[in-house]
């Protein structure tokens, strides 16, 4: 959850915003009226807002007094106002805010509360600044650093090469065309070599006079430009709509990829991550481990408790196995109340151990579900080793599953 503050004088935009707000689970919001309470909710929080939406007029603030706390408390800003004073605008623009909304309709409320939303997004998201000035890199950085991107930097593209490989994190690429060494054109070539449109997004800053640059840029994959000199509010705007970009793509990516009950992967991804982790641990030699885990009696949960129940029984699954596993174990729920995990890099021993430790997590667990307490038990089912094929490994686990079934359930049965 990130902590967001809303001030409007308004009890009317106030009930908007909050009801737009209600769309985010991840926004933690906090209302006030005016500064005063405004300042005090931020002092009791010690600044701990990770984002806020203000209104410019305040009855005991109407000189935009409430921008400088946000400043002051280094809490990034989005403005809203009911005046279209554009010396206003354009001052409280000046000031390092993330973003100025019109607050005139209904669109530009659910335009304001998204603005937000991106902006806590960027807490996670790393940019990596090419360029070989470093004046201009600090004029870069102090932007970005403003809407809270965790900002890397670099001198020349064979520096933002290196850079990129240890670190698969970064999500978007601001270059400049000419430097030394290897110049923006190059780079952006090479990188996509490496990445693709939906992985990294490349945003090109450059006085680019001549059009044929241009031309190449986005030849070679580039997604935007920026001119030279630029200003502020641009950067920010450009930045936010390549970033919301890569957002839908990893959406679509998700929907096809992920369960929806659960977010976690699906049947179809498990046979994809699946088959090639398979296919090399054949090469090497190395046994893998392939689990099948199904919740007991899960029927009876249904029945007696509703289908609410039984679905946060579901969710219960990912919890648990997400504490016992490891980030390099692929996890997958498989259809219903049954889940699929390979493991690679693992004794006999180790699995034995941990599938033992997990059934005994879901033996003790309880779960508070829509004013109920329910628990269950799993039956797990492991072939250790490698067999011809993954689908004969799946196969195999099943039967190891069968056979916990039927000698009694809650129990772990590997086969080697
Ligand atoms: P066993 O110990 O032999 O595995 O018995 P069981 O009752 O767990 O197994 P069975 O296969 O008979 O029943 C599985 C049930 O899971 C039936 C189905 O309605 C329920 N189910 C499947 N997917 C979901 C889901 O997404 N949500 C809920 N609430 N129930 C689900
Ligand atoms: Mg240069
Ligand atoms: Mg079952
Ligand atoms: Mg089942």
């Amino acid at each position: 959850m990130k902590k967001v503050l809303v001030v409007d004088d308004s009890k009317t935009i106030l009930a908007l915003l909050k009801s737009e707000i209600e769309h985010y689970p991840d926004i933690d919001a906090y209302y006030a009226e005016d500064y005063k309470s405004a300042m005090r909710l931020v002092r009791e929080r010690q600044g701990g807002f990770h984002a806020a939406l203000l209104d410019l007029n305040l009855p005991d603030a109407p000189d935009g007094e409430i921008v400088e706390l946000a400043i002051a408390n280094k809490i990034p800003a989005v403005i809203l106002s009911a005046t279209i004073n554009k010396e206003l605008k354009d001052s409280v623009m000046k000031k390092n805010i993330v973003d100025f909304v019109l607050k005139n309709d209904q669109a530009s409320i659910k335009f304001a509360v998204k603005a937000i939303d991106r902006t806590l997004k960027n807490y996670d998201v790393s940019v990596l600044i090419v360029d070989d000035s470093k004046t201009y890199r600090m004029a870069l950085r102090k932007i970005l650093s403003g809407i809270h991107l965790n900002v890397l930097e670099a001198e020349n593209g064979e520096e933002a090469l290196k850079i990129l490989e240890g670190n698969k994190s970064i999500s978007l690429v601001i270059t400049d065309y000419e430097m030394p060494k290897m110049n923006g054109l190059d780079l952006t070539y090479q990188l996509r070599t490496k990445f693709k449109k939906d992985e990294l997004s490349i945003i090109v800053i450059s006085s680019l006079n001549k059009e044929n640059v241009v031309n190449d840029f986005l030849r070679f994959g580039a997604n935007d430009f920026i001119n030279k000199p630029f200003s502020n509010s641009e950067v920010v705007v450009r930045i936010n709509s390549n970033l919301e970009l890569l957002d839908l793509f990893s959406q679509i990516k998700d929907m096809a990829n992920k369960d929806f009950l659960t977010g976690m992967f699906n049947r179809r991804y498990f046979f994809d991550s699946g088959t090639s982790i398979y296919h090399k641990n054949k090469r090497n030699n190395a046994p893998i481990a392939l689990v099948m885990v199904d919740i007991d009696k899960f029927k009876n949960i249904n029945d007696v408790y509703g289908h609410d129940v039984g679905d946060d029984a579901i969710k219960e699954v990912k919890k648990i196995l997400n504490e016992n596993l490891r980030e390099s174990d692929l996890v997958s729920r498989f259809g219903g109340e049954e889940f699929c995990i390979l493991l690679e890099d693992i004794s006999l021993e180790n699995v034995s151990l941990l599938f033992e430790k997990i059934r005994a997590s879901f033996e003790a667990n309880i779960i508070k579900s829509h004013g109920v307490e329910i628990s269950y038990t799993i039956s797990t089912g492991v072939r250790f080793g490698m067999l011809e094929s993954l689908d004969e490994m799946i196969k195999a686990s099943d039967e190891a599953l069968y056979e916990a079934k039927t000698t009694g359930r809650n129990k772990v049965v590997i086969k080697t």
